[in-house]
């Protein structure tokens, strides 16, 4: 068990060191109790390649929210048929149906926040109990929120977040992609460049900023995942986020 202060010196660490090392240490220190999880976009790839070229059989968590472009659905399950992945998908809590039948048309539009909230965050929740660390592709010149975030990161509930790919940048990917001959989400050449779920992503242009395309006109930039909302684990603790009333919630 490492202590808070082994785990910020460690994080200091590998600020120098590859994607690749970081990776072996995580998988060396807290193998089988640990996960990675992926959208499956163009930017995912190399992390997948990476990870997966190290310990195939990693959990690789994908969050079907209900809302995906098909073309994301057939892109996940062609790399996990070739890269013989063990993907497993994760789904909102049915116990959230009633709500979300009632509000399917209208909820990424009028409460995002919650959207994300039941259909990525709590799902994700779920599945890394028990789990001793995470490995995320997150990067700092994604979002501002980003910016600020640690290649380990722990958690209140002692999950070690771990983000290999923090220092890289949009040009490390592409090498990346190139020299890896890796293949592209089949709406990337449309002008779709960070993919999220349909109602929420629209094509930029090339030289646009990455996520410029997602939840254009809302006032958010992150799903929840990466924020603060990811550390509570309870809906009472993050509902002043949302605009809805949940009551609806048929909790059982
Ligand atoms: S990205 Fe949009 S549709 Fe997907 S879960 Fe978030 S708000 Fe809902």
């Amino acid at each position: 068990m490492l202590s808070r202060e082994q785990i910020e010196s460690l994080s200091q660490e590998f600020e120098t060191r590859t994607p690749q090392e970081i990776i072996q240490w995580a998988a060396d220190t807290f193998w089988p109790e640990i996960a990675m999880s992926s959208s499956f976009q163009t930017q995912s790839m190399p992390l997948l390649h990476m990870v997966t070229g190290i310990r195939r059989d990693i959990r690789v968590y994908f969050i079907d929210t209900g809302y995906h472009f098909w073309e994301t659905l057939m892109f996940r399950e062609r790399i996990a048929a070739e890269w013989t992945l063990n993907v497993i998908d994760l789904y909102r809590d049915p116990r959230w149906d009633v709500f979300a039948r009632l509000h399917i048309r209208t909820l990424p539009l009028e409460d995002p926040n919650l959207c994300c909230y039941l259909h990525k965050v709590q799902p994700m929740q779920k599945a890394l109990k028990g789990a001793k660390a995470w490995i995320t592709g997150i990067r700092r010149d994604q979002t501002s929120v980003r910016a600020h975030a640690k290649i380990l990161e722990l958690q209140e509930d002692g999950l070690l977040k771990v983000n290999p790919l923090l220092n890289w940048t949009k040009a490390d990917i592409k090498k990346y992609m190139e020299e890896n001959n890796l293949p592209q989400h089949p709406l990337y050449e449309k002008g779709y460049r960070s993919m999220g779920c349909a109602p929420c992503t629209i094509a930029v242009g090339v030289d646009d900023d990455e996520r410029a395309g997602r939840w254009v006109g809302r006032g958010k930039v992150e799903c929840g995942l990466h924020t603060e909302m990811f550390a509570h684990k309870d809906i009472a603790e993050v509902k002043q986020e949302f605009r809805m009333d949940v009551k609806e919630m048929n909790q059982r």
